[in-house]
């Protein structure tokens, strides 16, 4: 017997190792093996009889004396290797959270916290900000937490090795102690709400019945639901006779829709419920992961690498917001979770539900061809109507000098009418910081990262300026560093600029933000969300984050402030995710008693895809925009597959991206014709890399699949570039 293992290098193939007498190699076990000149970490995949040609290496090392793939994951990462063009190996030990993959069992860890005042850190935190923005970073963190941040989720969070760490602490700065693990999960400590269930109404009825007669078997869904409709309850329903017949669920939602709110609501139906997110530490993320595998949870909910938690019986796989973008993986393996929740669904003969008010194109198409069943849910609970949406054309708003006001007059008045009736407010602006782009109006010049082609950030609270990109950070100049001239200027709006300014214009209301920078510390995203549904909050400024999964019945008033941002000519699917935006916050304002109100305001009054989220038809906006998509040949009629090559220098990146679309170029056929590019990327210099990019298209994939075989030996040629194939790309920068 020999066993055939997978390795975490780029080959999607395993490899055979004999097996030493007396050690036992269970397939799905992750082991030791020598690879070459290394020794590397891989998993068992299956057995063969079949001796190999040539000497044959031995398993070292069985990590896991009990598998830690099962059969169907195993599967299902060949599955995803093959189909985005990645590693076996990588995909299967993408399976497996970074801490399990890390760790055996531990119970103690290391954890930082301020060994001065707060007061001296923060005088700190500014004088070693020119020195090392590192050590001001990791100051900021456990100056902004109130309890010891473990250290291993530091150097995670800011992305940073352990030696800023270990330099503050030998300036005195920092200490570490050692603590025991404390593997409880605080969302789950949150208490579960005693509201009896509702009564479903008939849409849901129908729609739960659908789901549940086809149970026991493989069926994908598509549940169409506009917001307020009702679609958890859909869930809950399914879940729970799923749970009674002795199966188990799987629940995914994008990482900023994962609230305690979230939580709660699942864990007022279910007891035994597991959590897997990034909030956690890698103490909690490693034993939920313990729990699911040993079946102690009934229902799993998670963000996007949860779509591999390693539930036994799975029966019910629910996919929440299948339209989210944050679904798809940013690295290697670069796989769409909604895509994996289906063939996962397929292989464990489960059914899969795909939920959203603004569906995908590509589920939208998948539904209308019948491969998914589609159920609607067409209007929201209890009859409450969905908030009229008011556009309000901002060109028509410009006040003294042609400058456009934050706020719209119609705006300005809404909120203080609905702050004087004790009502609360969203104010959405998806850019956070205070400005996109420091500006000299002398001679033109905008800050750039020195790592990125790309405008830096202004951060006032910090006085920093931070590439969105690359996280660098540096001083604000303070005269013009191309002309010398004194006056630089912030241009245009983020979210904290937002909030200075709504805090000068309504002086009397309490005002919160919530974006990446006021959610870093660990719980801080739950309290800001707990002040809105307590009513303390008059105002919530924020970014996307304000616009998921939360139901606050008290917010009567929802403006974008600018519903033009993220249209980019470089992505065809601009339309879409400004139609999404919109529909999503607009679907935060009226969920109660009371009737809500949303305002957009905009330079593009007339643009179709804010024009049909203003009247909530994703019927008309589909049908638009399939059109489109149709005529232009962009999914779903066709795959996508985008070839970035980056490279320390321009003439490489062009050079090596030009010849992989001459060697494509023949294997496309007809369909050559719909090349994009070889050209620069719409980000063209990324962390201290040049970037070229192409997009290629086909009907089938075999035909990609023979572009990226093509190139693959261009790799011994052009050694100084790496190669990213996107496979389903959803990012074109
Ligand atoms: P969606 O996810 O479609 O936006 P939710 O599932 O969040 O909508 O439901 C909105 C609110 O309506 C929730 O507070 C939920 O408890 C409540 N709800 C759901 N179904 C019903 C029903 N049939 N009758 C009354 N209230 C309901
Ligand atoms: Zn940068």
């Amino acid at each position: 017997m020999f066993a055939k293992v997978v390795v975490p290098v780029p080959l999607n193939h395993p490899f055979t190792y004999s097996i030493p007498d007396g050690l036992a190699v269970p397939v799905g076990s992750r082991v030791v093996v020598p690879f070459g000149p290394r020794t590397l970490v891989g998993a068992c995949v299956g057995h063969t009889d079949e001796r190999p040609k040539g000497t044959l290496k031995a398993v070292q090392r069985v990590l896991d004396p009990e598998p830690a793939f099962s059969p169907a994951l195993i599967e299902l990462s060949r599955w995803i290797a093959d189909y985005y063009f990645s590693s076996w190996g990588e995909a299967l030990m993408a399976a497996l959270p970074a801490p399990v993959r890390r760790t055996g069992a531990r119970r103690y860890e290391n954890v930082a916290r301020l060994a001065v005042s707060p007061e001296e850190a923060r005088k700190k935190i500014e004088e070693l900000r020119a020195t090392n923005s590192k050590w001001s970073q990791v100051l900021e963190v456990l100056a902004d937490s109130v309890e010891p941040v473990a250290v291993n989720d530091l150097l995670e969070r800011l992305s940073i090795s352990d030696s800023p760490v270990a330099t503050l602490v030998k300036k005195g700065l920092v200490a570490i102690d050692r603590r025991q693990i404390d593997a409880e999960d605080p969302l789950l400590a949150h208490p579960a709400s005693t509201t009896p269930p509702p009564e479903p109404n008939p849409e849901q009825e129908l729609a739960v019945g659908t789901i549940i007669a086809a149970s026991g078997g493989f069926k994908p869904f598509l549940l169409y639901g506009v917001t307020g409709s009702g679609k958890t309850e859909v869930y809950l329903r399914v879940i729970a006779q799923a749970v009674a017949a002795g199966k188990r669920a799987l629940v995914l939602v994008p990482e900023i829709a994962l609230t305690p709110q979230t939580i709660s609501r699942f864990s007022a139906r279910f007891k035994r419920i597991a959590v897997m997110h990034h909030r956690l530490t890698e103490a909690q993320r490693a034993d939920q992961w313990r729990r699911i595998k040993a079946g102690e949870a009934d229902v799993v909910i998670g963000a996007r690498s949860a779509v591999f938690a390693p539930l036994p019986d799975l029966g019910v796989i629910v996919v929440d917001e299948e339209h989210e973008p944050s679904y798809k993986a940013g690295n290697e393996p670069r796989y769409h979770a909604r895509d994996v929740a289906v063939k996962r669904a397929q292989l464990e003969k489960a059914v899969v539900v795909l939920g959203s008010a603004t569906p995908s194109l590509e589920s939208w198409r998948n539904a209308k061809e019948g491969r998914y069943t589609l159920l609607q849910l067409t209007q929201r609970v209890m009859d409450r109507p969905l908030p009229p949406v008011e556009i309000v054309d901002m060109a028509q708003e410009r006040g003294f000098k042609g400058k456009v006001p934050l706020l719209s007059r119609k705006l300005e008045e809404m909120v203080k009418l609905v702050s004087a009736k004790g009502e609360q407010t969203i104010l959405f602006l998806n850019r956070r910081g205070f400005a996109p782009a420091l500006y000299c109006p002398s001679c033109k010049y905008v800050l750039r990262c020195g790592h990125c082609e790309v405008a830096m950030t202004f951060h006032k609270k910090r006085n920093v300026a931070i590439c969105h990109h690359c996280n660098s950070e540096v001083e604000p100049p303070v005269l013009c560093p191309a002309c010398k001239l004194p006056g630089i200027k912030f241009l245009g709006l983020g979210t904290e600029r937002v909030e200075e300014e709504i805090r000068a214009m309504f002086g009397d209301a309490s005002v919160a933000r919530m974006d990446r920078d006021t959610t870093r510390a660990r719980g801080s995203h739950a309290r800001i969300l707990a002040a809105v549904a307590d009513g303390t909050t008059d105002i919530l400024i924020g970014t996307q984050m304000v616009a998921k999964g939360h139901d606050v019945p008290n917010v009567t008033l929802v403006g974008v402030i600018n519903g033009d941002i993220g249209y980019s000519i470089n992505d065809f699917r601009s339309g879409e995710r400004t139609f999404q935006l919109i529909a999503q916050v607009a679907g935060r304002a009226g969920r109660g008693i009371l009737p809500g109100h949303v305002i957009v305001q905009t330079i593009n009054p007339t643009v179709s895809a804010i024009v049909l989220a203003a009247k909530h038809d994703f019927f008309t906006f589909a049908d638009q925009e399939m059109a489109f998509r149709r005529e232009w040949i962009w999914p779903p009629f066709c795959r996508l597959l985008r070839l970035v090559v980056s490279a320390p220098t321009p003439d490489d990146a062009q050079g090596a991206c030009t010849a992989a679309v001459e060697l494509a170029r023949p294997r496309l056929g007809p369909e050559a014709s719909l090349l994009l590019g070889p050209e620069p990327a719409p980000i063209p210099f990324l962390r201290d890399q040049h970037r070229w990019n192409a997009a290629f298209r086909a009907k089938s994939w075999e035909t990609l699949w023979k572009v990226v075989n093509a190139c693959s030996k261009l790799k011994d040629t052009w050694k100084k570039v790496s190669w990213t194939w996107d496979m389903d790309a959803n990012d074109m920068l």
